[in-house]
């Protein structure tokens, strides 16, 4: 709502030539972040014809160009005009990449008030899409249908993706600049929050790393996980323009992106209302309210009974489940004794749980599982009939993996050329 009350103080004084405030630079208007109608209104306060509007779009989110001045599809005169008028494109700029032994990139992006956030692409995905039934998830299954090699990457590449090496890719986009919910097994949270992306910001975000990757959804498969840095759900209304901008105009799949919440019950209840939305995923990462007040302290206002109240009212497709994410602590969380308590509180519920095993980090006071225990996590609630997933950690190597995000530049890795 403020974005829309900042634009059209901007769409004022487009016509009149005043300085244009925005969100995050006051010199400034991005189209990156505008919606049709917002376009469409920009497009008429500068006395241009209504196509132009089209044309900004397509430029925007699908040609995903850095320079007014790299549409072609406009005129000189009116580039020109735009750029003077302190209106850019407000794509994030890719001021480092991270390379991981495992393919995965951490993108450190630049945005407009010299702040910078945290971006990762997972070719082959673990944004922990398996067996959630959808179709994210079951592009996991349909690889397999295809045939994997021993490295686990499909012998047949399908849609653009084709000679890639790799058959979907899932990106980890911020919210946040840091993160206000103090968790005390994530480097985020050690940041403390500085401000909230705009929705701009969190589609640049996609575009900056499609841009760069050379993919294009929906021809590439391309998931989407709202699990960088940041709350989402603290930022809730540009979080779902934001969403809204993916699936309309970039095209990004509904069906394939995820959003994960550390629980603003509140906010799970807006978010089951919402009409385009993405999956829903619950960081749970303890089975009794007093662990989980010790690792999630907003646990004290948003207890388990509230959460799980949230999470069994929540409004399911069809096929859909709910994810609850499990952050492994050795000898903290991961007894069998815990994963019996998350079974009874998960009982009767369409549920799927992802197991994380703590990526550990500076500052973090707790440490990683060994793999057994994990295992026997599992195992016991799969014996409760709950399909459980372990999470593969991606891109630990250069702090890319969950929990990771600090924007850790002072590692042995070399970023790429
Ligand atoms: N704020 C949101 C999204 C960001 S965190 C949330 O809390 O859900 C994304 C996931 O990473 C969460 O499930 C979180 O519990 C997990 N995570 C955080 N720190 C981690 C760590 N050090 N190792 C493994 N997973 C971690």
């Amino acid at each position: 709502m403020l974005g829309g009350k900042l634009l059209m103080t901007g769409l004022a004084s487009f016509r009149s030539g005043l300085p244009i405030p925005v969100m995050t630079n006051s010199s400034q208007v991005a189209l990156l972040g505008l919606d049709r109608t917002e376009i469409a209104a920009l497009v008429e306060s500068a006395g241009e014809p209504a196509y132009r509007a089209q044309q900004l779009l397509g430029a925007v989110y699908r040609q995903r160009v850095d320079l007014i001045d790299q549409i072609l599809t406009l005129p000189q005169r009116l580039r020109a005009e735009l750029a003077q008028k302190g209106i850019s494109i407000g794509l994030p700029a890719i001021e480092q990449r991270f390379v991981s032994q495992d393919g995965t990139v951490r993108y450190l992006m630049g945005l407009a008030d010299g702040e910078s956030v945290e971006t990762v692409w997972m070719p082959e995905g673990d944004g922990g899409e398996a067996g959630d039934g959808s179709e994210a998830g079951d592009s996991l299954s349909s690889t397999e249908h295809v045939g994997t090699t021993a490295l686990g990457r499909p012998a047949e590449h399908k849609l653009g993706s084709a000679g890639r090496g790799w058959d979907r890719a899932t990106i980890c986009i911020s919210s946040q600049v840091g993160c206000a919910v103090d968790c005390q097994f994530c480097l985020t949270a050690l940041l403390g929050v500085k401000r909230n992306l705009s929705a701009g910001e969190i589609v640049g975000q996609v575009c900056a790393v499609l841009k760069d990757q050379k993919v294009s959804p929906p021809e590439d498969r391309i998931n989407l996980v709202f699990m960088g840095m940041g709350e989402p759900f603290l930022n809730y209304d540009n979080f779902m323009k934001a969403v809204r901008l993916l699936v309309q105009e970039v095209g990004v799949v509904e069906s394939r992106m995820t959003v994960s919440t550390a629980g603003i019950v509140p906010r799970i209840h807006d978010f089951g209302e919402e009409p385009v939305r993405p999956k829903l995923a619950i960081s749970l990462n303890a089975s009794n309210d007093q662990l989980r007040t010790r690792l999630m302290p907003l646990n004290r206002k948003w207890n388990l009974e509230k959460l799980l109240a949230a999470a069994r009212d929540f409004p399911l497709r069809n096929r859909e489940r709910i994810t609850f994410e499990y952050v492994l602590l050795d000898e903290v969380n991961d007894a069998p004794q815990h994963a019996k308590e998350v079974a009874e509180l998960l009982r009767r519920m369409r549920a799927k749980v992802n197991l994380i095993a703590l990526n550990p980090g500076p500052g973090i006071d707790f440490s990683t599982p060994a793999a057994e225990r994990v295992a026997t996590f599992q195992q016991v609630l799969i014996a409760a009939r709950i399909p459980t997933f372990v999470r593969h950690p991606r891109g630990r190597d250069i702090y890319a993996a969950c929990g990771q995000l600090k924007r850790t530049v002072a590692i042995a890795t070399m970023p790429a050329p």
